[in-house]
């Protein structure tokens, strides 16, 4: 999992991780589709992938998110596997079905993003329950919308368009939109309720959103959290009526955490700050092209990484000094703590950098950056008010959940990792996953299951 996206030589343009130009949108609801997603760039299989490659019987496989990223990467190679384009048009891809789905057409009849234009977002709570300050100065305003509550879906056009959904996106409609087509396929597929295992993947993403515009203090995401659990209590009611209790396993977890906005923490005195991903890439532009001569040489600063075109790369590394100039001009820019490049990603030496051990983890020959820039504790190379991709505590901490069937209740504090939870799930299907990089947590499922 290198990252969101890349730069494709071969294409000489940036790709997204689940970008296929060789499939057809197939859209849902009367609307046109304009994107093209699949999982073609995936090169292993998913738990879902296995689950139907090995089981007896055929496992019915759905998986819903906003991001096509998530409910692709949650489904994998096959299944019912829907998203949300940017638009507001609940799709799918000629990857999974040559024609929409009957049922999940029939939710997108009555059901789109553009249905909630016009809702107006309150606290879910009395405002004693809210931690923090709403309005506090180091927020963003995004698309014309306050540091505080109300928060109107509205665009400026008065009209649906993108606007609109990136304000609906970072909002609670979001995420009931995608717990309300889950549980609409989980009676429409009859999920559980056949002799096999099935499998139901969900991603919400409000959290995420509403994360990077108002950062983890704001009541904005205490809101959203607030609206999770509604939403996971209404996937857990539905699952011990529609499958019955103790016939479901469920894993929850997290793919990051979040950093403080950093001007918060730089106003309080602390060492905390932010970087431009462009001023960056103008200092690396402009040096490389004293040293080699006339670029491009960096077309894409992604997730922390920097890509560079394979003639820029392959002239600064030939001409001596040249690559490691560019390297130490990259460590002296305020706020970086250490430069990786490629070969020490790629090294199978041992390290006892921690840091470099976790990023070898994301490192894909082909995909990844020619430098991991890895910034200091609480500063960010980024123009959101905060955000993630770091090995710092804030970025990796996650909560991990398991529940239901198998499941041996209790805290447990052994180390454990997002990475577990598809062996986990795996031993509880009576799957082999030989090539994941987790573990069984063994010790929070029943004896007759380790
Ligand atoms: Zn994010």
């Amino acid at each position: 999992m290198t990252g969101n996206d890349w730069y494709d030589r071969t294409a000489n343009g940036a790709t997204g991780c689940v970008g296929d130009t060789g499939v057809a949108p197939v859209a849902f609801g009367g609307l046109r589709g304009r994107e093209r997603h699949g999982p073609k760039n995936l090169r292993v299989p998913t738990l879902a992938d296995e689950m139907r490659r090995q089981l007896p019987i055929p496992p019915r496989v759905v998986s819903v998110a906003k991001k096509p990223r998530s409910a692709i990467g949650l489904g994998g190679h096959a299944g019912t596997v829907v998203w949300v384009e940017d638009l507001g048009v609940i799709a799918t891809s000629d990857a999974y079905t040559p024609a929409p789905w009957p049922d999940v057409e029939r939710f997108a009849r009555d059901r789109r993003p553009a249905r909630d234009y016009g809702e107006t977002w309150t606290r879910r709570l009395p405002l004693a329950a809210y931690r923090f300050e709403d309005a506090s100065p180091f927020e963003s305003t995004p698309g014309g919308w306050t540091r505080e509550f109300p928060h109107r879906l509205v665009s400026p056009t008065r009209s649906a368009d993108r606007a609109f959904v990136e304000q609906w996106e970072r909002s609670p409609w979001n995420d009931r939109l995608v717990t309300d087509l889950a549980l609409h396929l989980l009676r429409s597929r009859r999920l559980g309720r056949g002799p096999g295992t099935d499998f139901l993947g969900l991603s919400l993403s409000s959290l995420d959103h509403t994360g990077h515009a108002f950062g983890p203090e704001s009541h904005e995401v205490q809101d959203i959290l607030i609206h999770v659990d509604i939403a996971v209590g209404r996937l857990l009611q539905a699952l011990d009526r529609d499958v019955g209790p103790g016939r479901y396993t469920l894993a929850l977890t997290a793919d990051h955490g979040v950093s403080q906005i950093p001007e918060r923490l730089a106003a309080a005195g602390q060492d905390a700050g932010r970087i431009s991903s462009t001023d960056l890439r103008k200092i690396v532009d402009d040096l490389a092209t004293t040293l080699v001569g006339e670029g491009p040489h960096t077309m894409l600063y992604s997730g922390n990484q920097l890509h560079f075109t394979a003639a820029s790369i392959d002239r600064l590394r030939k001409t001596p000094g040249a690559f490691d100039g560019v390297r130490a001009a990259i460590e002296a820019i305020p706020g970086v703590a250490r430069v990786y490049d490629a070969a020490e990603l790629a090294s199978s030496e041992p390290t006892t950098d921690g840091f470099l051990a976790a990023w070898r983890l994301s490192y894909v020959p082909g995909r990844s950056g020619d430098f991991v820039v890895l910034p200091r504790a609480n500063w960010i190379v980024s123009s959101d008010r905060a955000t993630h991709g770091t090995p710092y505590d804030y970025d990796r901490r996650v909560p991990l959940v398991l529940f239901g069937a198998a499941v041996r209740p209790g805290r447990y504090s052994e180390p454990a990792s997002p990475a577990d939870i598809a062996p986990t799930l795996a031993r509880l299907a009576g799957v082999r996953l030989p090539a994941a990089e987790g573990r069984v947590l063994a010790e929070a499922l029943d004896a007759r299951e380790r």
